[in-house]
C-alpha cells in the first residue's frame, strides 16, 4: 500500500510515520543509500516538473538514542509507492518524524504557483498556452506554443502576472472525480487534463484558473512575492520563457545589478552608459584593427 500523501493537503510540514518498507539503493555505488516508504509522508517526490523536497526523518529508540536520517531525495515509483532516500538504515515498523525543509518546499511553491499565474497570463494576454513547465535548482521555465515574443508582449504579461501577485488570490487545492473533470475541461474551465483515471487534484486560484495539478502551491498569489522574466529563447515547440518568483526574483536582480555595476566600473561610467560605452570601444576595436590591417600590407601592394 503507498503512502497517504499529507502534502495534497498542506498539513504541515512536520509529522508522524510508521516506516512501512526499507531497501538498499542498488544503483548507488556507495552501498549505504536506503530507500525508505512510509505510511503516510509530508514529503513531495519528483513529479508534474517540480523537484523533490528534501528534510529528515528521525527516529527515538526504546533507549532514548536519537537517529537522524537526512532525507536527500524524493521518489515515486510507477506504483504509486513513495521513497525517501536516507543513508542511516532504518528498521521497518519503527515510528519517526519527518520533517520537510521549510525554505525549499517555499520556494518551489513560489515558483510552482508563480508558474500557474504566469501560463494563465500568458493565456489571457497573448493566447500562448504553455506546453511543457521545469523547475530546476538554477532556473525555472515554461515552452509555450508560440512563434515569436515581442518585449512589449514580455512586459505586459509580466506586469499582468504581478497585478495578481498583489490581488494576493487565494490558492484552493480540491479533488474531483474524472466525469467531473471533463465537464470541466467542456466548460473551458480547465485547459488540459492528465491523461490518468481516477479522482484529480484541481487547484484553483480564485478568478484566475483552475488547474489539474499535483504540486505544491502558497495559500495565496501574495506569497509569491514577485514574478521576474528574465529569458526568452527560440525551442522546438515555440519559445522558452525563463522566469523566477519570490526570493529567486529578488537574488536574481541582485546578481544582475552586481555584474552591471562591475562592469560600469571597469569602463569608468554610470551603469545607464555602459551600453553606449560598449559599442563606442567596439567601433574603436574594429577602427584600429583595420588601420593595423592597412599600415601592415607592404608598400605598393
Ligand atoms: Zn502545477
Amino acid at each position: 500500500m503507498s503512502a497517504a500523501r499529507l502534502y495534497y493537503d498542506d498539513a504541515g510540514l512536520e509529522f508522524r510515520a510508521v516506516v512501512a518498507d526499507i531497501r538498499l539503493d542498488s544503483q548507488d555505488a556507495s552501498g549505504q543509500l536506503w530507500q525508505v516508504a512510509l505510511d503516510r509522508t509530508a514529503f513531495y517526490p519528483r513529479g508534474g516538473g517540480q523537484p523533490w523536497d528534501t528534510g529528515v526523518l528521525t527516529a527515538t529508540a526504546k533507549s532514548g538514542a536519537v537517529l537522524e536520517a537526512p532525507v536527500e531525495r524524493v521518489e515515486e515509483d510507477e506504483a504509486g509507492e513513495v521513497w525517501h532516500y536516507v543513508r542511516k538504515p532504518l528498521v521497518a515498523g519503527t515510528e519517526v518524524v519527518g520533517q520537510v525543509d521549510a525554505e525549499r518546499r517555499m520556494d518551489h511553491a513560489q515558483q510552482h504557483s508563480g508558474q500557474h499565474l504566469l501560463s494563465a497570463m500568458f493565456v489571457r494576454e497573448l493566447g500562448a498556452k504553455t506546453v511543457s513547465f521545469h523547475l530546476g535548482a538554477e532556473s525555472v521555465t515554461i515552452d509555450l506554443a508560440v512563434e515569436r515574443l515581442s518585449e512589449d508582449e514580455l512586459r505586459r504579461v509580466e506586469t499582468a502576472a504581478n497585478r495578481e501577485v498583489y490581488a494576493d488570490r487565494a490558492l484552493r487545492p480540491r479533488w474531483v472525480s474524472r466525469e467531473e473533470a471533463e465537464a470541466m475541461l467542456a466548460r473551458g474551465e480547465l485547459r488540459k487534463l492528465p491523461e490518468r483515471d481516477g479522482p484529480m487534484r484541481i487547484v484553483e486560484m480564485e478568478g484566475v484558473e483552475f488547474n489539474a495539478c499535483g504540486g505544491t502551491h502558497v495559500a495565496s498569489t501574495g506569497a509569491i512575492g514577485a514574478i521576474l522574466i528574465r529569458r526568452v529563447e527560440k525551442v522546438k515547440q515555440g519559445q522558452r520563457v525563463e522566469f523566477c518568483c519570490g526570493l529567486r526574483a529578488v537574488r536574481a536582480a541582485g546578481r544582475d545589478l552586481a555584474l552591471l555595476r562591475q562592469t560600469a566600473g571597469l569602463l569608468s561610467v554610470g551603469a545607464g552608459d555602459v551600453p553606449a560605452r560598449v559599442e563606442k570601444l567596439l567601433a574603436e576595436v574594429k577602427a584600429s584593427a583595420k588601420e593595423l590591417k592597412r599600415l601592415g600590407k607592404p608598400a605598393g601592394a
